[in-house]
């Protein structure tokens, strides 16, 4: 049985270009910190991925710092010091969304105390009162982190806005762009934040990489997460990964080169399943469907319908989605995204995410519309029977 992959939000497959430039540099490669022509090449080979990352989020490419992965760009960044043109800035708080991922909601290199939430409204957007008096409250400056796609529900939060609360106020922000790269247009400038993080495995290239970006060279973290080397101009030390590097450039550069093709295609298989579910299933709901969302994401609840058991319904018929709750320590966990838009619990557990990308075919969305109806009415009868 062919497998349906929809999980496009927890990893999107490697894409052939960026397998193909890997390969070719796990080849070659030689320590881009040589100063020889074998470390010159594998030099321009990160830069060359520089400037296709650059490019992607319209930034300047000395503004990149590559990573690890968008989890270790948030903890660089989630830094209670930062320099601001030569000076030590310290902030005395960190503001974070609720409704962030769990890499941003652990706080980075805040102490817990400095902490505090932002509520959201019933669509998961940040509540722009909240947040004011927030930052009114603050005693000194306060490090903002707001998300600018959600992972579950793919909201888009009004980041340029956002960014000009949080200045007028003294502070900064800090955007994780991790799910909007390659689904939404974007430009750090236009946005406002003072720092961007993505990475690689959500847009078609490798796990394991990923970039924290800043607006401007001269507002950054004041202190590196990791120390050793002077590599990534003294913000992030260790030998870079060049062929992830380099296999995170070329995805970078088709992310950019097919954003409005792939937006407009993936668009039209989303409507498509929540039209179709919602005629078969009248009961469904897809969360934060009123406001902007990217195109490829829907995160769909159903009453009295337990995702977990879902999952492995659908897992079993062949396709592959995730729950909208986290699995630890094998309990399912409620969403704590869900939580904080204020969704009844009973229908929180029952929500499956559905995520597309350029390789899901119609074909594969209709077999996902029929299975899906067919798991949930499965449910019904025998909840009914029970
Ligand atoms: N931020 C968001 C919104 C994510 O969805 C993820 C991954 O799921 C991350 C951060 C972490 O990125 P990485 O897997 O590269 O550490």
């Amino acid at each position: 049985m062919d497998r349906i992959y929809l999980d496009w939000n927890a990893t999107a497959p490697i894409r052939a270009e960026a397998l193909a430039r890997m390969v070719g540099t796990l080849a070659t490669t030689a320590n881009p910190s040589s100063v020889h022509a074998e470390g010159r090449k594998a030099r321009s080979l990160v830069e060359t991925a520089r400037q296709e990352v650059a490019r992607l989020v319209n930034a300047s490419e000395t503004g990149v710092i590559f990573t690890s992965g968008g989890t270790e760009a948030i903890n660089c960044a989630l830094d209670p010091r930062w320099r601001v043109n030569a000076a030590a800035v310290e902030f005395s708080r960190a503001l974070i969304g609720s409704t962030e991922h769990a890499a941003v909601l652990a706080g980075g290199r805040f102490d817990p105390k400095l902490r505090a939430s932002l509520p959201v409204d019933r669509n998961g957007l940040v509540e722009f009162e909240a947040l004011d008096r927030a930052l009114a409250a603050t005693t000194g400056r306060a490090l903002v982190a707001v998300q600018l796609a959600n992972n579950e529900t793919g909201v888009l939060q009004p980041i340029p806005e956002i960014g000009r609360l949080v200045h007028a106020r003294g502070g900064i922000l800090i955007c994780d762009a991790v799910q909007a790269a390659g689904k939404v247009d974007l430009d750090l400038t236009a946005l406002g934040a003072d720092a961007l993080i993505l990475s690689s495995h959500k847009i078609g290239g490798p796990q394991g990489v990923g970039a924290l970006v800043l607006r401007d060279e001269a507002v950054a973290p004041g202190d590196p997460l990791i120390r050793g080397g002077g590599q990534e101009r003294g913000h992030r030390a260790g030998t870079e990964a060049v062929a992830a590097i380099a296999g995170f450039g070329a995805a970078a550069a088709l992310a950019q080169s097919e954003l409005h093709e792939t937006a407009r295609y993936v668009r039209g298989l989303r409507d498509l399943i929540e039209r179709e579910l919602l005629a078969r299933l009248p009961r469904a709901v897809f969360f934060g469907r009123t406001v902007e969302r990217v195109p490829n994401t829907s995160l769909i609840g159903l009453p009295g319908a337990p995702a977990a058991t879902l999952l492995m319904a659908l897992d079993l018929s062949g396709f592959a989605v995730s729950s909208g709750s986290a699995c630890s320590s094998g309990k399912v966990k409620r969403s704590h995204v869900l939580d904080a838009m204020g969704v009844d619990p009973h229908l929180a557990e029952s929500a499956i995410r559905v995520s597309l990308g350029r390789g899901t075919s119609e074909k594969d969305v209709i077999r996902f519309i029929e299975a899906f109806e067919k798991a949930v009415k499965c449910l019904y009868k025998r909840a009914t029977a029970a």
